[in-house]
C-alpha cells in the first residue's frame, strides 16, 4: 500500500469497464476507500464486491454524468458514506469518432454531454467539498486526442482540448490546498472503440492504431500522481505505447 493513497475517499466516473475499472481496482489495493460511478450498475456491484473480496471498502453507485443531478447525489454519497471526498476521477468519456461529413450531430452532442459537460458537473459537484475540507485532489482524463488532431477527431479532439483547458484553468484557480492533474493515455485496452459507431472510421482506425496497452498502465500513472504527497502537484502525464507515433 502506498501510505500517500491508503484510507483516502477516492471517487470514479465511468468505473465500470476500461480505464476507470482498472483504476478503481489499483487504488483500492493500495488502501484508498472507493466510490464507484457508472451507467451500467451490474458492473459496478461486481466490481465492488471484487474490491470488497480483496479486502478494500467500495461503494457502488448509478451515475449518468450528463445529469447534473446526479453527479451532484454521487459526491454526496461519497461524503454520507465516508465523511470525505479526497479525490475525484474525472473518467467517463465516450469516442464516437466520424468524419464531419457525415453529420452526426447527436453523436457530437453525447461527446460534448459526457467529456466536457460531465467533467463540469464533476467539478461542480466536489470543488465546495474540497474547499471546506482544504483539501483536495482532481484526476481528468484528456487523451493525445488533447494535443494533436487527426480526420474523424474534430469533435473528440475539441473536447479533450477542453478537458486541458477546464483543468488548467481549474489549477490556476485552486491554490494551493487542491491539485489538478491530467492524464493523457494513447491507446489503451478498453470498450472505447465500441463507441465508434462509423463503421469505416472504425476499421481504419483499427489498421492505424498500434497494439494498445493495458488500461492498468494508466491506472499506475494514476496511482503515482494521487501517490505524491499533498504540496508536490503532479500536473500532467502523458503515457502511450511505445509504438504509437
Ligand atoms: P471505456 O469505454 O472502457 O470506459 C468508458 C467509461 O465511461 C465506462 O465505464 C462508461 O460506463 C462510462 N460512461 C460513458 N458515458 C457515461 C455517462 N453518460 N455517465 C457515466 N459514465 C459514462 O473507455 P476507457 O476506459 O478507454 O475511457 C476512459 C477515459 O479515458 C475516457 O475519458 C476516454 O476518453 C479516455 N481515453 C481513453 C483512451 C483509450 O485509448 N482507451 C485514450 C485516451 C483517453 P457506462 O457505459 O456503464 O455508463
Amino acid at each position: 500500500a502506498n501510505y500517500e493513497i491508503n484510507g483516502k475517499v477516492i471517487a470514479i466516473t465511468g468505473a465500470s469497464s476500461g480505464i476507470g475499472e482498472a483504476t478503481a481496482l489499483r487504488l483500492a489495493d493500495h488502501g484508498a476507500r472507493l466510490v464507484l460511478g457508472a451507467r451500467r450498475t451490474d458492473r459496478l456491484d461486481a466490481l465492488a464486491a471484487r474490491i470488497r473480496e480483496r479486502g478494500g471498502e467500495a461503494l457502488a453507485q448509478t451515475l449518468d454524468v450528463t445529469d447534473r443531478g446526479q453527479v451532484g447525489a454521487f459526491i454526496d454519497a461519497a461524503v454520507q458514506h465516508f465523511g470525505r471526498l479526497d479525490v475525484l476521477v474525472n473518467n467517463a468519456g465516450v469516442m464516437p469518432l466520424s468524419p464531419l461529413d457525415a453529420g452526426r450531430v447527436d453523436e457530437w452532442d453525447r461527446m460534448i454531454d459526457v467529456n466536457i459537460k460531465g467533467v463540469l458537473y464533476g467539478i461542480a459537484a466536489a470543488l465546495p467539498v474540497m474547499r471546506s475540507q482544504r483539501s483536495g485532489q482532481f484526476v481528468n482524463l484528456s487523451s493525445i486526442a488533447g494535443q494533436v488532431l487527426f480526420p474523424t477527431g474534430a469533435v473528440y479532439c475539441g473536447t479533450k482540448f477542453a478537458v486541458n483547458a477546464i483543468s488548467e484553468g481549474l489549477r490556476q484557480e485552486a491554490g494551493a490546498d487542491i491539485r489538478v492533474t491530467t492524464i493523457a493515455p494513447g491507446v489503451t485496452a478498453s470498450e472505447l472503440f465500441d463507441s465508434i459507431a462509423d463503421t469505416a472510421t472504425r476499421e481504419h482506425l483499427e489498421k492505424e492504431f498500434p497494439d494498445p496497452i493495458p488500461a492498468d498502465a494508466i491506472a499506475r500513472a494514476i496511482a503515482f500522481a494521487i501517490g505524491q504527497p499533498a504540496d508536490v502537484d503532479v500536473n500532467e502525464m502523458v503515457v502511450r505505447p511505445t509504438a504509437q507515433t
